[in-house]
């Protein structure tokens, strides 16, 4: 029996995760739950998935969640705080930990994952943007394995050799092609996206996601974010990574070889299948997902992503070829940004203004030897950089 924390169970791919796993009761035991404030979700999660531990972010929603499942039989252990997501990370009863928490705030039970040499099932892009070193330093360290489940990172996971950690030229790899659905305003004009709405750009045309990467999908900043995921996880520069933009999210990314051969991961686009593919690896598992239908699909196409109407996507490739505290700075300016556009403080194309000017604000930190503290010092300096930006209204 194979025991599992997710971590952000509450959340879209949280969810996915416990229908994958919840169809295979033989393999997997669910070890522990997590959430932030949202305790209602989390107590019927423990009714049905009966985890040992139960933690959330915030202790007042920990205690609400206490009373919840009060009288419960077989009550799970509930835990609060930063220290309790990474103490369900670390638990010897779990030995594959989903990362699905959003944002900055993964990095900390992510890394305690990685740091207790668990497999790794990562889907919080955000803590490899902003501490790859030291993130891929404590999987190495630590014989953690680390599983992407952003769907791209999957493919091209599943479209290398077993041996790509040798290194993408050794292993004959010319190019990793990085699809992208184009977000719900792929055709708009730049003055239509002068007034699009939060609710506009959480619909999104292909995937069901959550707020944040919904807007990071509208803004393609979430491609830029994936780009520099992709350099960490693959060992590759950015110059080796193309972004196409694939309005049907049907081939999910493709590796091209030094002999011309391309080799591509095909699916529905549906969370289940990189999620099987991670728990089960190297073997396969059924996910719930249905079978793709390529004549009802018909049409394949491929575009250039548009950097006039999408600056997002260029500002992450600056970010990736600068290194060093730039994509700490990037994704910390990002979440603000969405946040303020969000609450209605920014435009849409504020977005981009925001990490743009936040960039050019702060100077190049070496990260090299930076511990967790100072990597989370960078990318708390940069928060507040733009929320100054954002206070001075010239955004
Ligand atoms: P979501 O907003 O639906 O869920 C986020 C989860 O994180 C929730 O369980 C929430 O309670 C928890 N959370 C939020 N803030 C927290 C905090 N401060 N502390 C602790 N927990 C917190 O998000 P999602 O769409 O499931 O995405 C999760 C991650 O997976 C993101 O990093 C996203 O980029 C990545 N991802 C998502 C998809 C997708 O299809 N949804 C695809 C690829 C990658
Ligand atoms: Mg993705």
């Amino acid at each position: 029996m194979i025991g599992v924390t997710v971590l952000g169970s509450t959340g879209s791919v949280g969810v996915s995760t416990l229908d994958v796993v919840s169809r295979h009761p033989e393999r997997f035991r669910v070890v522990a739950l997590t959430a932030n404030e949202n305790a209602e979700r989390l107590a019927e999660q423990c009714r049905r998935h009966r985890p040992l531990y139960a933690a959330m972010a915030n202790r007042g929603s920990a205690a609400r969640l206490g009373d919840l499942l009060r009288g419960m039989e077989g009550r799970p252990e509930i835990l609060a705080g930063v220290e309790g997501l990474e103490q369900v990370a670390a638990l010897p009863e779990t030995q594959y930990v989903m990362a699905a928490i959003v944002g900055a705030a993964g990095l900390r039970p992510t890394l305690a994952a990685a740091r207790s040499g668990k497999r790794v099932l990562l889907a919080n892009k955000e803590s490899l943007v902003m501490a790859g070193a030291l993130f891929m330093r404590a999987v190495a360290e630590h014989g953690a394995e680390l599983l992407p489940i952003d769907s791209e990172h999957n493919a091209v996971f599943q479209c290398l050799p077993a041996d790509f950690g040798a290194g993408l030229q050794q292993v004959g790899v010319e190019r990793i092609l990085l699809t992208a659905s184009g977000g719900p305003f792929r055709d708009w004009t730049r003055e239509r996206l002068a007034s699009v709405t939060p609710e506009q750009a959480c619909a999104h045309p292909v995937w069901s996601m959550g707020r944040k990467i919904s807007v990071d999908s509208a803004t393609l900043m979430n491609k830029g974010l994936e780009v520099i995921e992709a350099c960490w996880l693959f060992g590759a520069s950015p110059d080796r990574i193309q972004v196409v933009v694939h309005p049907q999210s049907v081939i999910h990314s493709l590796v091209q070889y030094r002999d011309g051969s391309v080799l591509a991961q095909l699916g529905n686009p549906d969370m289940r299948t990189p999620i099987a593919h991670a728990l089960a690896w190297p073997e396969r598992l059924e996910s719930g997902v249905a079978a793709l239908d390529l004549v009802g699909i018909g049409r394949l196409e491929f575009q250039d992503p548009d950097p006039v109407r999408f600056p997002c996507l260029d500002l992450a490739y600056q970010a990736a070829r600068a290194g060093q505290s730039a994509p700490a700075v990037l994704n910390a300016a990002n979440e603000v940004a969405v946040d303020a556009f969000l609450a209605r403080r920014i435009a849409f194309l504020g977005i981009a203004r925001l990490v743009d000017r936040t960039l050019q604000a702060l100077p190049l930190e070496p990260v090299a030897g930076k511990d967790l503290d100072g990597l989370i010092d960078i990318d708390q300096r940069a928060r507040e950089s733009a929320e100054q930006l954002l206070r001075r209204g010239v955004i």
